[in-house]
């Protein structure tokens, strides 16, 4: 019933637009790893809603226990009120998602964006420590609010603002200055010296492996040199899993390979299962300071969410076979990654699991590549300070068929671009 004229987009829609400029058609449908326009047009999907889809657009079962729920005349919003799918949500995340891993963490829902669960944990740990300084890393991306956004490296997020929360230090992320320097050991000797200038942190914020600063990934090492500088100065933790989470980079955490057990983690886009918004901050019991309704938000119980969150965890993360199968994926991405690679100049790999990319040297580069995949019918984005990571970020669940499909078309994309 749509037509596909896309004028009023560019009359009505605010400049502030981002992701259509590139890919310009007015979509209509979308199922498992696919994209369709009102032609009729389809996509392959490599985008997976930045990565609020890793199990693919309009899940069959999510779909009918959401239809039923509705039937059901079951609550929508739910706000913090006690709910049957709020219920059962947490039933299921205790049971297999905390228990197996060794978390005891308390569950808070937050506003239902990436931004409102970093925005708690900002807060949280200002409320527990009693401090406000809080370091963040280069390329780190954690949300437009004034406090996230002022933990967020890009410039270009935070043009025009000025002052942002205060007390924000950015320390340089690991590998920032190349192989030689060791950017903990460097935060350790800044913190231990009163005459650095840093004040003693609230927290200490991280993405393992950076979403949207460039797939930059944090080394087990490294990463738990920083959690014991936390722990040292009485700072807490705190891992964004935003993008990162909810098994994209082959465990359900990120930090999970790394050895670490971060006070706060905040978790969003994919924990819904089916790109409905949610988001929540898991607090380890000891910190969870907060007073009755200290923190609020009318959205922070979306019951559609739930009901979709409960029937993800039950269906993927029951045992280890779902993680598998994104490991088989993950290697075949590698592979043809390297091949890529092999044909564009300085080209390298980043990431892991289905969070893996290619770095092409110029965000110019990256743009021409993206462009050509998308007329032979691939949705791909970069992400990196210059958008010069091409960002592999497919459904986890994708079929053999359709990742093979799309990573030829990319590559046939860099192959036509270059040549
Ligand atoms: N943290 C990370 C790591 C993200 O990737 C994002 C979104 N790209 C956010 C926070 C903010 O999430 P939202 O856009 O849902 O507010």
């Amino acid at each position: 019933q749509y037509r596909s004229d896309l004028s009023i987009f560019q009359e009505r829609e605010s400049e502030a637009r981002g992701y259509c400029r590139r890919f310009d058609t007015l979509f209509t449908r979308a199922v498992g790893s696919e994209l369709f326009d009102a032609d009729g047009r389809r996509w392959i999907d490599f985008l997976a809603g930045c990565g609020s889809l890793n199990y693919g657009h309009n899940d069959a079962d999510m779909s009918a226990a959401l239809i039923a729920h509705i039937q059901q005349q079951g609550l929508a919003v739910g706000m913090d009120l006690h709910t049957g799918p709020k219920k059962r949500f947490l039933e299921l995340f205790a049971r297999h998602v905390l228990a197996p891993r060794g978390l005891n963490h308390r569950v808070m829902f937050t506003g239902p964006t990436g931004t409102n669960a970093i925005e708690a944990a900002l807060k949280l740990a200002r409320k527990v420590t009693g401090r406000h300084n809080v370091i963040a890393f280069t390329n780190g991306y954690h949300g437009v609010s004034m406090g996230a956004l002022a933990a967020t490296g890009n410039g270009y997020n935070r043009m025009g603002q000025g002052a942002l929360l205060p007390g924000v230090t950015r320390h340089p992320f690991e590998g920032y200055f190349g192989p030689g320097v060791d950017t903990a050991d460097m935060l350790a000797q800044l913190l231990d010296d009163p005459s650095s200038g840093i004040d003693k942190p609230a927290a200490i914020l991280l993405e393992p492996v950076q979403g949207e600063g460039g797939l930059n990934q944090a080394s087990r090492g490294w990463m738990q040199r920083i959690a014991q500088i936390a722990q040292r100065h009485g700072a807490l933790l705190i891992v964004d899993e935003v993008q990162a989470g909810c098994g994209r980079t082959g465990s359900f955490f990120s930090f999970e390979p790394l050895g670490v057990v971060p006070d706060l983690i905040a978790l969003s886009k994919s924990i819904s299962g089916y790109g409905l918004p949610m988001a929540l901050l898991l607090v380890r019991p000891d910190r969870d300071q907060w007073r009755p309704a200290e923190h609020n938000g009318t959205f922070r119980g979306n019951n559609h969410a739930f009901v979709t969150a409960a029937v993800a965890i039950e269906k993927y993360w029951q045992d280890d076979s779902f993680s598998q199968g994104v490991a088989q994926r993950a290697s075949l991405v590698t592979r043809e990654l390297q091949a890529m690679a092999a044909m564009v100049p300085g080209a390298y790999l980043k990431g892991r699991g289905l969070m893996q990319g290619l770095h092409v040297g110029s965000g110019a580069l990256a743009d021409r590549i993206l462009r050509r995949a998308f007329e032979r019918g691939l949705v791909i984005e970069a992400a990196g300070p210059e958008d010069e990571v091409i960002k592999v970020l497919t459904p986890l669940n994708i079929s053999a068929a359709l990742l093979a499909e799309g990573l030829s078309i990319l590559q046939r994309a860099v192959a036509e671009t270059l040549g």
